[in-house]
């Protein structure tokens, strides 16, 4: 799930009540290139509920970006939250990339307007969808994705490659977990690749159902995950309560039960 560090909507805080008040009972926070922790106050209001640290990282596969999951984070990860910096620098070059295409096509004061309204610390391209949005300029998200932020050139950003994401998530005594890989628009075969490259690197899981895929998409990459011999994960992929699907785990858990799990060896 995402927090207002990121592109989430709501701020830590929030996200925990929020998520109290469905019943969810743990949770796992994974911003975009930054570890989100919980303050004291937050902690003792929610005893109840279990909190995984983590992150959802970017990577660079091939000529993609490529998105990877550290679950599980321990508190000693100096290592990985270098990576993080660096990451959350080239999101911040990027940010000035789009905002300076956005001015060319009239959109303009994108920057300041996200980082007042959202003060976020590390910046994505769904904060620019949310500026098209909020002015006017678009209907809806996918439209800002697919009619404006699509014609943004964004590959000569170049992102720390798989094989340094892992090493960096496992060096702060995580798991490292393949993000929603039917979301690249891959073909399959590109999709059975990542998968094995990701194995070869010594990844531990990949997500098996993330946000609100179909059956028919999941079972196209069940027996693609169990030759790869990497354990399953599931995510919501939570952003904001407004836009949010009827992910539950009870709708999908059984679906799981010919894998091992990620979290089957955490304490
Ligand atoms: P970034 O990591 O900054 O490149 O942004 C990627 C994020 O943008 C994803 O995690 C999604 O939340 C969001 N996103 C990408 N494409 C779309 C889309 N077509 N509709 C809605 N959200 C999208
Ligand atoms: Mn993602």
């Amino acid at each position: 799930m995402h927090t207002n560090n990121s592109d989430g909507f709501l701020e830590p805080s929030k996200l925990c009540s929020h998520m109290s008040l469905q019943g969810v009972t743990v949770i796992a926070i994974t911003d975009h290139d930054v570890v989100t922790t919980l303050d004291g106050d937050t902690l003792d209001k929610h005893s109840n509920m279990q909190v995984i640290i983590g992150s959802e990282i970017t990577t660079q596969w091939q000529d993609n970006s490529i998105h990877v999951l550290g679950l599980n984070l321990s508190s000693d990860r100096g290592k990985l939250e270098q990576l993080l910096l660096e990451n959350r620098n080239i999101r911040k070059q990027r940010s000035h990339k789009i905002a300076e295409h956005l001015d060319n096509m009239g959109f303009k004061g994108s920057l300041d307007y996200i980082q007042d309204k959202y003060k976020p610390v590390s910046i994505g391209r769904l904060h620019f969808a949310r500026f098209l949005l909020d002015s006017g300029y678009v209907n809806n998200i996918g439209k800002a994705f697919s009619g404006v932020l699509s014609k943004v050139e964004l590959s000569d950003f170049a992102w720390p490659s798989l094989q340094q994401v892992i090493e960096a998530i496992h060096s702060a005594n995580g798991s490292a977990v393949l993000a929603h890989p039917l979301k690249y628009k891959f073909s399959s075969k590109q999709v059975k690749s990542l998968i094995k490259d990701f194995a070869y690197f010594n990844g531990d899981a990949v997500e098996y159902i993330s946000g609100n895929i179909t059956h028919k998409e999941m079972m196209s990459i069940h027996d693609i995950i169990g030759d790869s011999g990497l354990k399953a994960s599931i995510g919501s992929d939570f952003h904001a309560p407004m836009s949010h699907n009827n992910f539950t785990y009870a709708k999908y858990c059984t679906w799981l039960e010919s894998f091992q799990v990620v979290w089957s060896d955490w304490e």
